[in-house]
């Protein structure tokens, strides 16, 4: 695998990192938090591998923070995944024998070492098991090879059984010599008290659409329009832009990506700029795909009205989108909102029955949905 630049996909996360690196100030244990797909495991292969690399470089970060190298030694079988200083216990489905554990542990780390962006929640994963946790305790507690900083990474946390992870307290507290501990986790929240405090909490953001963009058509030979799509609708995680490639362009899935990404811009950006979203993300002769949308636009307009006025998760219907969908239902707290956006999309189905210009007809629609939005405020 070639070594992906950490910088250009997490430069906040990695900023912090480098500067504890450059002023030997790296704290013991980390929690890296943030949604799936936006680079735990590769900022923590990255993390690994400035803490043992021969000779780190200077990166394009505005001063010039540190990365490694990725060519000597250390950093190739860091990025390799073949370090005897790295040490990882990853979510498994349920296996009967600890060979089976073994071999679906290799089977992940393969994937990993081909795409390390790509999803856990991708798969049915459900434990870390505990005899993992307990195998990197036991390496934990013997003397680190010379010359060698040992990073014991725990990825996703929160699926730790909450004794398994309390066995692990004191070790989080207060890691070996020679060792970083990297937690990783959705929602920070989601671990014990006990294990958040004792961990330096850095935060993954979204990544920049163009960084997205880029790392597709590099690595997997997309057309630039496809990669810009894919960019544009994944919101910032790469691993799902990944997931999204084999969908296919006329698939449900994208199709569905794009009608809530446009569905998400209606009410928090500005008309210019829903309406440039249109232009660019829809094809304007495609009639099923607008009503489509549009038919996913009253789904999510339901949903999110239902939410403000209910506040029950389990009464939403698109349950992918829940998250975002509760932070949307703010704008229907108002439910005459929610009756007049319905009334003017069944207009507009309706018109697109009828031969209509779709682009057109779709822009008139974004101006008037954003009407009642606005007056609502
Ligand atoms: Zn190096």
């Amino acid at each position: 695998m070639t070594p992906f630049d950490i910088t250009q996909f997490q430069p906040k996360a990695w900023t912090i990192l480098s500067r504890a690196y450059a002023a030997d100030r790296v704290a013991g244990t980390y929690l890296f938090h943030g949604r799936d797909g936006f680079g735990h495991w590769p900022l923590a292969v990255a993390l690994a591998a400035l803490l043992n690399c021969d000779k780190p470089v200077r990166s394009d970060l505005p001063d010039g923070e540190l990365r490694p190298c990725g060519t000597c030694r250390h950093c190739r079988a860091i990025y390799n995944l073949n370090f005897q200083g790295l040490l990882v216990a990853l979510p498994l489905p349920p296996v009967k024998t600890s060979d089976d554990a073994i071999e679906i542990t290799n089977e992940i780390l393969a994937n990993r070492r081909r795409e390390p962006f790509c999803r856990l929640s991708a798969t049915a994963t459900t434990n870390i098991p505990i005899a993992a946790a307990r195998e990197i305790k036991r390496s934990l507690s013997r003397k680190a090879p010379d010359g060698i900083t040992r990073l014991a990474l725990f990825d996703r946390m929160e699926k730790m059984r909450a004794d398994s992870a309390d066995a692990l307290l004191k070790m989080i507290e207060e890691p070996p010599s020679d060792t970083v501990i990297v937690l990783t986790a959705e929602r920070p929240e989601s671990l014990l008290p006990t294990i958040q405090s004792r961990a330096q909490r850095i935060r993954l953001e979204r990544i920049r659409p163009d960084a997205i963009e880029q790392y597709l058509i590099q690595n997997y030979d997309l057309s630039e329009k496809r990669a810009r799509l894919l960019a544009r609708i994944s919101d910032g995680s790469l691993g799902q832009a990944i997931e999204l490639i084999d969908s296919g362009e006329e698939s449900d899935t994208s199709r569905r990506a794009v009608g809530f990404m446009l569905f998400k811009a209606l009410l928090t950006e500005d008309a210019p700029s829903v309406v440039a979203h249109l232009a660019e993300l829809l094809n304007p002769r495609d009639r099923g795909e607008a009503e489509d949308i549009l038919r996913l636009w009253q789904s999510l307009i339901r949903d999110c009205s239902r939410f403000a006025q209910v506040g029950e998760e389990q009464e939403l219907t698109n349950i992918d989108f829940a998250a975002d969908l509760k932070r949307l239902s703010t704008h229907f707290v108002d439910s005459r909102v929610a009756a007049a956006m319905s009334a003017r999309i069944k207009i507009s189905l309706a018109d697109l029955g009828l031969n209509v210009h779709i682009l057109g007809s779709l822009t008139a629609l974004v101006l008037r949905l954003k009407a009642s939005v606005e007056a609502a405020r």
